[in-house]
């Protein structure tokens, strides 16, 4: 009998393991699938080998199931989870956008765990509408006359264009026809609504008499302008502004619809972000404007439409309302993200977008040497110092603008500066860092100091670890 043979006769059988006392003890507290499919993953991968030659004996019993063990706490583990984000970058995309504010955190959970009146008048004691909540806090904070919120932003332009433009040509300048990335693109959405994109003008040159030229009182339902959020043309150009447009609108008896992408609320100019505000949308003349909750807004995702009522109205009545509606834990987070803007300066200390925008080139010099301070004391042979660096606010906001940093650079000897990058990455808690120069840095804008014990940690394992000192 080949080697191999004997190998795979001496593997244990999953019955067999099963009556193992510490996995019996697991099953106490674990579902007994778990344990099962733990065991039957570790003895299949030792048969796979056995199978290919490259095993010539079989681990002993206590080894077995010890992995067992191990991989059955990997399983219980929930897939999503927090994690460090050292990139500087504010609204990263990847990592989930916005952080929510305190405030919205403990709505959140206040209605996550009950009963709650999503759509129940209490005074009544009658069916309610779930829009309520979140209509009168955006209209006080806005301005605006009517007010709705669906799933994101590109619900929100699709829902927008098909209860205001079905059927008919909605016109668009040539220079704003946006990707946003992940499948987001002015022209695709604008087909799946139904409604038919006219374009005028060109890349980079698009004049109100493009507009008046491709108007036609049959065929033509409303005007679009599309903030280029996440680019910009410059030198030989020239757009049709929003007020221009509003004019237009109103000449032709056309809704003029604003997709702004990130909904800035707070004036940002003086931290070098300068963004379009809502209230600025709405003044400038615009009937519809609509905006993403967890873009500069600083809220949970969301799509916000504000506007004239009767194209609100039109919307809330539509069909796809129903497919984009939000749920019980947006509404509340959004609701409550809102409440902080009744006090501006509340909202830049409270919600952890504007803040994070907001903090300055001292404050955040001071966090990194404190972190750097940390780390060092971990890793006496690392080369760990304050650097400055240049971050982003991200999220397909304010492209062009580099806020002033500070990171921690860290060199450890005898491992690459990506390698670092990657060690931190397999942390509990894992930590995202940027890599520059040969050397990893962490911005300390986007970490908070109640995190640096879980850098510290991530770092102190990546140091120690065998990986690090094997190559
Ligand atoms: C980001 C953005 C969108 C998409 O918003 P989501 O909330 O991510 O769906 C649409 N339009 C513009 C102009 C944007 O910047």
């Amino acid at each position: 009998m080949d080697n191999r043979q004997m190998v795979l006769r001496e593997i244990p059988k999953i019955d067999e393991l099963l009556m193992d006392e510490q996995l019996i003890f697991f099953m106490e507290t674990t579902p007994r699938a778990v344990v099962v499919d733990a065991a039957r993953e570790v003895i299949e991968e030792i048969r796979k080998d056995a199978l290919a030659g490259t095993r010539t004996e079989v681990p002993k019993r206590e080894a077995i199931v010890e992995e067992i063990c191990r991989r059955i706490t990997g399983k219980k583990k929930k897939n999503l989870k927090r994690l460090i984000n050292g990139t500087g970058v504010v609204l990263h995309t990847n990592l989930g956008r916005a952080r929510l504010c305190r405030g919205a955190v403990e709505s959140v959970l206040s209605v996550a765990d009950s009963y709650s009146n999503l759509e129940y008048d209490v005074k009544k004691g009658a069916r309610g509408s779930r829009h309520d909540h979140v209509e009168q806090i955006i209209r006080r904070i806005t301005g605006a006359e009517a007010a709705m919120v669906v799933n994101n932003n590109a619900a929100a332009t699709m829902l927008c264009l098909s209860a205001m433009a079905y059927g008919k040509e909605v016109i668009v300048s040539r220079g704003e026809l946006v990707e946003i990335g992940g499948s987001f693109r002015i022209p695709e959405i604008m087909e799946q609504s139904g409604a038919h994109l006219k374009e005028v003008g060109t890349t980079n040159k698009t004049k109100p008499s493009d507009y008046e030229r491709a108007w036609n009182p049959e065929t033509t339902g409303a005007l679009m302008k599309v903030h280029t959020s996440n680019y910009r043309i410059l030198g030989f150009t020239q757009e049709v502004t929003l007020k221009e447009m509003a004019a237009l609108g109103k000449k032709m008896g056309l809704p003029v619809i604003y997709d702004m992408g990130s909904g800035l609320m707070a004036d940002l100019s003086r931290y070098g972000v300068d963004e379009p505000t809502v209230t600025d949308a709405l003044k400038d003349g615009a009937d519809v404007v609509l905006f993403s909750g967890d873009k500069l807004l600083g809220g949970p995702q969301g799509g916000i439409i504000i506007g004239k009522k009767e194209y609100v109205d039109r919307m809330k009545q539509h069909p796809l309302a129903r497919a984009f509606r939000v749920d019980k834990m947006t509404i509340a987070a959004m609701e409550a993200t809102f409440f902080e803007y009744l006090d501006m300066e509340d909202a830049v200390k409270n919600i952890p977008v504007l803040r994070m925008i907001a903090e300055g080139r001292e404050t955040l010099e001071k966090k990194a040497e404190a972190l750097a301070k940390l780390l060092a004391s971990m890793a006496p042979g690392a080369d760990i110092h304050v650097e400055d660096c240049y971050d982003q606010v991200g999220g397909g906001s304010a492209p062009t603008v580099r806020l002033k940093g500070a990171a921690v650079s860290i060199v450890l000897p005898g491992t690459t500066a990506e390698k670092l990058e990657r060690l931190l990455r397999k942390a509990e808690v894992p930590v995202i860092a940027r890599v520059a120069h040969d050397r990893t840095l962490l911005s300390v804008r986007t970490i908070e100091e109640s995190e640096f014990a879980c850098v510290a940690e991530a770092f102190c394992q990546a140091a120690k670890s065998e990986e690090r000192k094997g190559e």
